[in-house]
């Protein structure tokens, strides 16, 4: 949803030859909001101190400078992994720490560059960054097959051996054996991380068609305003509260992308048909069950994900109807429908960037004082870059690159609730990256996406219920209620219909049937239509916004969303058990997140008492959703 911006996650790990300026995507599909104008503030800790990284951009440059010249001497180390327990140690090692140092470079790069995208020597700084992770993925291509070579018994005996090994690269070496059916040789391995950047293009393809060149349409509102139709404003006026505005609004956008689905059509398709190359390339039967294979993930994981929020449907149809009725709405609930807010307050609150501190420590007292000191240490820290300025970029993340440093955040605060909201969630993925830099080493580090959105989405549904128990009147509580109901439509549902139209879309491929973009609107009606309840009456979907898959960056991100998705199932649960159980379910959640990318995310939801596999979380959620209705319903019959 709009408030959610990139998560950006640098690959602490690129031994496995993958890049390093691989940044995970944003991490819901709707674009970043627009900035608004700053909001003054108590608090002097609102702007991110890059010296911490980097003293001086000169010093930045030297050790630029140093660790390309190192990085073209790694293949030295070829050859040298099988000899001893000492020598594979050696040349981890080596590569390890470059990886760690580029990852710094990087994070510093993206960052000034983030501050000011019109920056020239900041985006040069940041391309430089990132073809050093390229470079370094490409000269240790050769590390994985030569392990596969070397052996499981031999490694294994080494690993025995050698403490250096066993603290640190273990789980790595674990991780790499586990992939023998899937790894080449060296010259294929070598051709595959070439083609890399070839297979990247259709996401650069989306991004230009998508923020560039689209023509967008102006509209005239009801109200005589001219509006031109950025993505940025059709989310903002698709709240409107009056629904010919809204339809406008939904016609004139998706009218545009519709004359370019042919275009859209055929991107998709080439992404598909890559993903399905990779697979195919590397032994797997699927696209889904390559995209599965790095975190280990059963595939029982995705099965139960969709068929439990298809059991859940009759939920979100309940809110639906909710919805309709609240906004007073006598003939069919459309699409277009979905995002005026149900509640209105009189008067916005307004929350500086020091309320939404205290806030939020005091929402997430349930979490215990070593989550709760960590985030007041980094409160009083200059770790973020808080107001919207010109050139700065939009949305809000959490960077935790620099593992020897400490992660660093950017946001928009425009004194709303959503920026609460967002503060308090990128908090939680900065806590997270704390526990898991404390207790892990480099290597282990770097958590799964799974994982990932456990503590910030956890974190905001303690928010939320802080701010239903501390409103000052019925109708703030409404708006709260409704608040959170809201998101678990957005961050919930709607990406496990996103990740069953990605789905559909590979296996139609994989059946040797024709993808195009006709088609691919056929297909995204169908899980609109199932989704939204057309058959049951709640709403009807007008086949011109199926187009909307075109929009959605995600599809390019390789089987992303349901990984969110699976990430918010895990965190209503786990706040669920935190809620009634205390300390122990809190230490379980704390161990969980210290356990950083130790090892694979299953396992460690499981060692939390979370099995993904089973319809407990997703139960949770519905039951969070259903609650929040219940208290809605509650309220106004009290009148
Ligand atoms: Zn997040």
């Amino acid at each position: 949803m709009s408030r959610y911006s990139a998560f950006v996650r640098i690959l602490s790990l690129a031994l496995l030859g993958a890049p390093l300026a691989a940044a995970s995507p944003a991490r819901s599909a709707d674009a970043a909001p627009a900035a608004a104008a700053p909001v003054a503030s108590t608090s002097d800790h609102t702007m991110w101190d890059l010296t911490d990284l980097y003293a001086t951009p000169k010093a930045w440059d030297e050790s630029y400078a140093r660790t390309k010249a190192a990085a073209g001497q790694l293949g030295a180390y070829k050859g040298t992994l099988g000899k001893s327990a000492q020598d594979l140690a050696k040349a981890l090692v080596a590569i390890s720490d470059l990886n760690r140092e580029a990852a710094r470079l990087y994070t510093y790069a993206s960052l000034a560059s983030d501050q000011d995208l019109r920056n020239g020597p900041n985006l040069e700084r940041n391309q430089q960054a990132q073809a050093l992770g390229t470079q370094l993925a490409e000269s240790t291509a050769w590390v994985a097959p030569e392990i596969l070579q070397v052996g499981a018994k031999k490694i294994h005996a080494f690993v025995a051996a050698d403490n250096t090994l066993k603290a640190r690269f273990d789980y790595f070496l674990d991780n790499t054996l586990r992939g023998a059916p899937h790894t080449l040789g060296v010259e294929a391995e070598g051709v595959l991380a070439s083609a890399g950047s070839i297979l990247a293009q259709p996401d650069t393809l989306h991004s230009i068609l998508a923020n560039a060149e689209l023509p967008v349409p102006t509209v005239t509102l009801s109200d005589g305003t001219q509006v031109k139709l950025s993505q940025a404003m059709y989310e903002k006026y698709r709240q409107s509260a009056n629904r010919a505005d809204r339809k406008l609004v939904f016609d004139q956008y998706w009218g545009a992308w519709k004359k370019f689905e042919g275009t859209a059509g055929s991107m998709l398709t080439t992404q598909v048909m890559g993903d399905h190359f990779t697979a195919q390339s590397r032994n797997f039967k699927t696209a889904l069950e390559a995209a599965q294979f790095p975190d280990n993930m059963p595939a029982a994981v995705y099965r139960t994900l969709v068929a439990e929020t298809n059991a859940a449907l009759p939920t979100l149809y309940r809110y639906l109807k909710m919805r309709k009725r609240l906004l007073g709405i006598t003939d069919d609930l459309q699409y277009y429908d979905n995002y005026p807010p149900m509640f209105k307050l009189d008067v916005q609150p307004k929350f500086d960037v020091a309320d939404s501190e205290r806030i939020t420590l005091e929402a997430l007292e349930p979490l215990g004082d070593d989550y709760l000191n960590l985030m007041r240490k980094g409160f009083s820290s200059n770790w973020m870059s808080v107001y919207p300025a010109e050139g700065k970029k939009l949305g809000a993340y959490m960077n935790p690159g620099a593992y020897d440093v400490h992660p660093y955040l950017l946001l928009n605060h425009n004194g709303d609730f959503t920026s609460l909201s967002t503060l308090a969630h990128e908090w939680g993925h900065a806590v997270h990256s704390l526990l898991a830099d404390r207790a892990q080493p480099y290597e282990k580090s770097n958590y799964s996406t799974f994982i990932a959105e456990s503590a910030s989405i956890g974190n905001e549904m303690l928010l939320n219920d802080y701010m239903v128990a501390h409103a000052r009147d019925k109708q703030e509580k409404l708006y709260y209620l409704s608040a959170g109901l809201e998101s678990i439509r957005q961050t919930f549902f709607r990406q496990v219909q996103f990740a069953e139209f990605e789905l559909a879309i590979h296996e139609e491929l994989e059946r040797g049937k024709p993808l195009s973009g006709e088609r691919m609107s056929q297909m995204y009606c169908n899980v609109l239509r199932k989704y939204y309840g057309e058959a049951e009456g709640v709403m009807k979907i007008n086949p011109e916004y199926c187009i909307e898959w075109a929009v959605v960056p995600h599809f390019y991100y390789n089987f992303y969303v349901y990984q969110y998705a699976t990430s918010m199932a895990g965190a209503a649960e786990l706040t669920d058990q935190i809620l009634k159980e205390g300390a122990p379910a809190r230490d379980r959640f704390i161990k969980l997140l210290s356990a950083g990318g130790s090892d694979y995310p299953y396992e460690l939801y499981k060692r939390a008492g979370i099995d993904m596999a089973t319809p407990a979380p997703y139960r949770a959620l519905a039951a969070r959703m259903n609650h929040l209705m219940d208290e809605i319903e509650r309220l106004e019959a009290e009148k």
